[in-house]
């Protein structure tokens, strides 16, 4: 530090513990700037149900921004959105490029979803939901759907799908007459919610950010 190797903003820097600004100062070590900025971060949330996935809302509703830690990451945003009353896995990241990615419909990423729907739904029913049901905007692609169980009067159901339109499976239940009661996402591509206790966050693991990154072709340090 002392050996004058250190500059800020072009000015030698000779004080030990001389505090820079990321965002503004260029910091450089023998003439080569250093790269300050901040590691993206991704993070899990099991959402709760009453909760918007906005960072703020005009009607005062509860937001998931009070859930996450937005103070400790500045710029963390959710990776899409679930219904207000939707449960389970949301992620969130500081990563606008991983974010992009994980929402085109060029990358098909799988999300599972669980969903008590009301009713005894039939095979052919669900096959319909397979296959690709015509909605409003289109027919839907392709989805894996498994019965689980059913009581008689309600079914519990697991659909997997790899769009993101809004409200798609609650739409995709009514279009077969079986409206969804509840809806709790338990994955989001390679990431499962696991045992993450209800409006409780945590980080990704390095091998989950890794395997988020394979599924959308952002591999190596390079694409970062
Ligand atoms: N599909 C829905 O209908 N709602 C959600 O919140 C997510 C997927």
């Amino acid at each position: 530090m002392t050996a004058g190797r250190v500059r800020v903003n072009g000015e030698i820097v000779t004080e030990l513990g001389t505090k820079v600004d990321p965002s503004v100062d260029v910091v450089t070590l023998d003439g080569r700037t250093l790269s300050l900025a901040e590691e993206p971060v991704y993070i899990a949330f099991n959402k709760p149900a009453g909760v918007v996935t906005t960072m703020s809302d005009p009607q005062d509703r509860v937001t998931v921004a009070t859930l996450v830690p937005v103070k400790e990451h500045p710029g963390l945003f959710p990776v899409g959105r679930l219904d207000y009353d939707t449960t389970g896995l949301l992620l969130f990241t500081t990563d606008g490029e991983i974010a992009h990615r994980l929402l085109h419909p060029k990358w098909k990423v799988e999300k599972v979803y669980r969903a008590l729907i009301d009713g005894r739904a039939m095979e052919a029913e669900l096959q319909r939901l397979r296959d690709g049901i015509a909605l409003d905007d289109g027919l839907t692609a392709p989805a894996r759907v498994k019965s689980l169980r059913s009581s008689g009067t309600t079914t519990f159901v697991e659909i997997a799908i790899s769009e993101g339109r809004k409200r798609q499976v609650r739409r995709m239940f009514s279009k077969i007459r079986h409206p969804v009661i509840e809806l709790h996402r338990v994955s989001f591509g390679p990431v499962p919610l696991g045992d993450l206790s209800r409006a409780s966050w945590r980080h990704l693991s390095a091998e989950e950010v890794r395997a988020l990154r394979e599924a959308v072709d952002l591999t190596g340090a390079e694409d970062r």
